[in-house]
């Protein structure tokens, strides 16, 4: 099963999307009336219908705050993939009011298919800094990750690496991992190269990168560093996030050795800064809910929200002011790169074909 029913307070029913959207909201207006109150019926219909793709460990202990302040009930349905695809199938009869997702990727790729509508709300212009959310209001950024450089804490001497290009350069060859290029993370990151360098120099990027790799692009963000702990390169790629995730990994300790192994570098931060992406949120096009679904978003990039949504995945939080984790914190300040994300999502078309045309993952 893709998906699983979060049973987020005690009043949420069992809610499935491939059912219609009625099946749920009829009982319930029926309950109310049968208890001799419609007030209760209007009131127990205020109600969203999440689609996510953020686990739900994450989002819970959110969704439950929002749900005891606002009383709109949150119905989520996760999905770890297929999102778009079942949005598209669902089309305008999607119970479906907002989404979650990782990566400009991953939202950008909704709205080139149509399925988000634009949303207009004073209260995340003022939390979202402008590069990390769309312009007409289509997705909006609530955290951040830093696509940074792990280097190897023995065999990578201080500032040798210091910049992406230098995983491009000759001194790196046969010492770089990284994940599949055609994986969200990477082409994103491809896609700001072409921003700030354009398409020669990202073609270039990428060739150099291919040519120093010391094994086929294979494994997650996680892999990499683990690889480097055993010695099969110096130098991975991977967002900040999972350095926390391995570094507090109790489940399977062996991880605290990976992450122990490396040093984080941010690179870029003589120049145009590193690469930052974010984990956001879109309102459906199929919204019934549109009010609560903007609600919900609005809750989610506020104070409160925003320390709980950065700190429980070791991320950064979208908007200015709130407190880091200690250890997302003693990873120092850095500068990120300003490019729009918006303009980013516009190169990853030809970022991703860029991949192909240097084979990258052969
Ligand atoms: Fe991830």
């Amino acid at each position: 099963m893709l998906e699983y029913l979060l049973r987020l307070t005690g009043v949420i029913r069992g809610f499935s999307p491939a059912k219609s959207f009625t099946t749920y909201v009829i009982p319930a207006a029926i309950a109310g009336l049968a208890a001799g109150s419609i007030m209760a019926a209007e009131a127990r219909a205020e109600e969203v219908n999440l689609y996510s793709s953020r686990q739900p460990f994450l989002m819970q202990p959110l969704l439950q705050a929002f749900t005891a302040e606002s009383g709109i009930k949150v119905n989520m349905v996760y999905m770890k993939k297929g999102m778009l695809e079942r949005l598209r199938s669902e089309g305008r009869n999607s119970p479906a009011d907002l989404i979650l997702a990782a990566d400009i990727g991953n939202l950008h790729n909704h709205d080139k298919a149509g399925l988000l509508q634009a949303v207009t709300s004073p209260t995340l212009d003022s939390n979202i800094p402008a590069q990390y959310r769309h312009p007409k209001g289509h997705w909006f950024g609530l955290t951040l990750r830093a696509r940074v450089i792990y280097a190897s804490k023995t065999r990578v001497r201080p500032g040798e690496v210091s910049r992406y290009e230098d995983l491009a350069a000759p001194a790196m060859k046969g010492r770089v991992c990284i994940r599949s290029g055609k994986h969200v993370y990477n082409v994103s990151l491809l896609a700001s190269i072409v921003v700030a360098q354009g398409m020669d120099g990202a073609k270039a990027w990428a060739k150099g990168l291919k040519a120093n790799l010391a094994r086929k692009p294979q494994g997650n963000d996680r892999a990499q560093v683990k690889a480097v702990y055993q010695g099969e390169c110096d130098v991975a790629v991977g967002n900040t996030y999972y350095m926390g995730k391995m570094a507090t990994n109790e489940k399977d300790p062996e991880q605290k050795k990976w992450a122990k192994s490396v040093n984080i570098i941010f690179p870029n931060q003589q120049d145009r800064g590193t690469h930052v992406n974010i984990s956001g949120a879109a309102v459906t096009k199929s919204a019934r809910n549109k009010a609560n679904a903007i609600r919900l978003i609005e809750y989610l990039s506020s104070d409160a929200a925003q320390k709980i949504y950065a700190e429980r995945n070791f991320e950064y939080p979208v908007k200015a002011g709130v407190a880091l984790h200690p250890l997302v914190a003693s990873w120092g300040k850095f500068k990120a790169d300003k490019a729009h994300l918006a303009k980013v999502a516009q190169e990853r078309t030809r970022a991703s074909k860029l991949m192909d045309r240097v084979s990258f993952n052969n």
